[in-house]
């Protein structure tokens, strides 16, 4: 039997992506599950047809040096590039690339739900609706606050802090159009709209008028509950008049991100409990965008491989 450390990693957004990379690569043996269909998390790219939007998070910045290091690797290597100036990077072809290369060669179980994990005998073991995954010596969480600390209640098991962790919803709605909208990003700093991004104006995309307009963190959580068509209804000639064009839409679908961005982070890089071999990351602990959940990823599994004695 093999003597490495393996490494069961819950979610497979950024921080799982960053964790993951970052123990496989100090020779732990690593697993990713996700219930998503796809890798990337709220870096997510929606298809209908031949046409793609990302319509989770929109764009990456560096604030450190280890993402900004990262982000000039990816753009070295074309799975990043600039798009709307001021420091903004794109993953191309589309917003999953970046979480796609940190786990290339890695082994992802996409559509799993897992329920609850169990130790027993100094193993954790994962179920889920397909069976039990495991024995695993540690396991890494990195959803959404709320959601680690639904699956450690549902497990009867505790991580300090995680429950302090907030975050504020955001509907986004995409949409295709025969009206020909102009520019890359549009903020328009006051109303429902909090930004409106053309994608074709992204590099690597086809040309085309495609949007994701994302409403400000208020107007979301006041038509929290709404139907798709009333975001829908409400938005679009909103968003018209921002871009000062008659649409046409061809198509538009809403999509709700109940947990989209941080409003109140932990401030802690990531949380690990040694005892139990057991940790969470995430975007909620540092702040509210990509660059917080590479780096609170990337911390856990230091965290881990200092707690090996490894060294970080
Ligand atoms: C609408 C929107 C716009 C944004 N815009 C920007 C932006 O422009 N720039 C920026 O930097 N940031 C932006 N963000 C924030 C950014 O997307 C996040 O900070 C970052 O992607 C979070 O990564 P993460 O790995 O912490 O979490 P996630 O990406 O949420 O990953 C968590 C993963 O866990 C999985 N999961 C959850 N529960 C389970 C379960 N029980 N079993 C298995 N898997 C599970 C999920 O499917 C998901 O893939 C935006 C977010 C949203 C929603």
């Amino acid at each position: 039997m093999s003597d490495r450390l393996r490494v069961a990693i819950l979610g497979a957004g950024m921080a799982g992506a960053a964790a993951a990379r970052r123990l496989a690569d100090a020779g732990s043996l690593v697993s990713v599950f996700d219930k998503g269909r796809s890798v990337g998390g709220r870096m997510a790219t929606r298809r209908h047809g031949t046409m793609r939007f990302d319509h989770g998070a929109q764009f990456m910045r560096a604030h450190g040096d280890a993402f900004a290091a990262q982000l000039l690797e990816w753009e070295r290597r074309g799975i990043a590039a600039a798009w709307a100036g001021e420091g903004r990077r794109v993953g191309v072809p589309d917003m999953t690339a970046p979480v796609r290369d940190l786990l290339a060669g890695l082994p992802v179980t996409s559509g799993i739900t897992v329920a609850r994990i169990r130790r027993i005998d100094l193993g954790w073991h994962l179920d889920a609706a397909d069976g039990v995954h495991g024995p695993f010596d540690t396991v890494v969480i990195t959803f959404p606050a709320p959601q680690v600390t639904a699956l450690l209640d549902a497990s009867g098991y505790a991580l300090p802090g995680v429950e302090r962790a907030t975050y504020a919803p955001c509907w986004s709605v995409l949409v295709a159009a025969e009206g020909a909208a102009t520019g890359a990003l549009v903020k328009p700093g006051a109303g429902p709209i909090g930004l409106i991004a053309l994608d074709g104006s992204k590099p690597g995309r086809p040309p085309g008028t495609r949007l994701t307009i994302h409403a400000t963190a208020d107007w979301s959580r006041d038509h929290l509950e709404e139907p798709r068509e009333a975001i829908i209804a409400a938005l679009l000639p909103v968003a018209e008049r921002h871009l000062g064009v008659a649409l046409r839409p061809t198509y538009a679908e809403a999509h709700r991100w109940r947990y989209a961005q941080v409003d109140r982070p932990l401030d802690r890089s990531a949380v690990y409990d040694p005892a139990l071999r057991l940790g969470a990351a995430g975007d909620w602990c540092l702040g509210a965008r990509i660059e917080a959940a590479y780096d609170s990823g990337s911390a856990l599994a230091g965290a881990i491989l200092a707690n090996l004695g490894g060294g970080p």
